[in-house]
């Protein structure tokens, strides 16, 4: 009687139901019992087979783009927000994350003993900022958002917002401050030969397609965190 009642509740015409009660319906009462487990299957590929699509259309939406796997945009990887609990402010204006603060100060106070005074130019960036940089500086020098992304990256892609970047001007030569010149001061040839033992790195060297070379931008690897945030770009 049980079995029956079950049969009832599925809407199958009526001429159809003298199959179901007789014993060969074992076929259709397995696909009932494993109907669950295949919508679940299909509903996995659909899915997979979702994102393949979203992730081809944004390509041929925007072909000239550099919107690969990693989802680069113009060659700058999308970076996220450090949370305001983890930046602290190691001079006015410029504030890191809490990670990179001793090895940086400790890396100042090494150069120093070597004749060199390293000036912290940019730490922290805001989404916010960045913004403001991206596009009041695109604008005022009439500059399409492919050339601009060359020098500054588009807000939410820039490694300042993590709170592991910072950017170096040499206090005896301040006009090479953001310039390609900086690579001649003794600042940067100290950087070269130091930094790595303070786990600091160049982000854009001369080898970088997409990005202009930034001397005077290095970025913190030295936790484990750090490394999570750079694991792309390092890849
Ligand atoms: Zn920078």
């Amino acid at each position: 009687m049980e079995q029956k009642k079950d049969i009832n509740q599925i809407d199958i015409p009526f001429a159809k139901r003298t199959y179901l009660d007789n014993n060969k319906s074992t076929f259709l009462k397995k696909i009932l019992i494993f109907s669950p487990f295949l919508f679940l299957i299909f509903s996995l590929i659909f899915l997979r087979f979702l994102r393949t699509i979203e992730g081809t259309s944004f390509n041929i939406l925007n072909p000239q783009n550099d919107i690969n796997q990693d989802h680069r945009i113009f060659g700058h990887l999308p970076y996220e927000e450090i949370p305001k609990e983890k930046l602290v402010l190691i001079e006015p204006n410029i504030e890191v994350h809490i990670d990179m603060r001793d090895s940086l100060l400790n890396m100042r106070e090494e150069a120093q003993k070597d004749g060199v005074y390293l000036v912290f130019l940019s730490g922290y960036r805001s989404i916010n900022l960045q913004n403001e940089i991206f596009y009041s500086l695109k604008s005022i020098r009439n500059q399409e958002a492919s050339e601009r992304a060359r020098v500054s990256a588009p807000p939410g892609y820039s490694e300042h917002s993590t709170g592991f970047a910072i950017d170096f001007g040499d206090s005896m030569r301040r006009d090479t401050d953001f310039e390609i010149e900086f690579e001649n001061t003794d600042a940067f040839r100290w950087l070269i030969k130091n930094a790595a033992k303070y786990h600091f790195k160049l982000s854009f060297n001369k080898n970088n397609k997409y990005i202009d070379y930034e001397p005077w931008h290095w970025r913190y690897e030295g936790s484990i965190e750090a490394l999570k945030v750079f694991e792309t770009s390092n890849r």
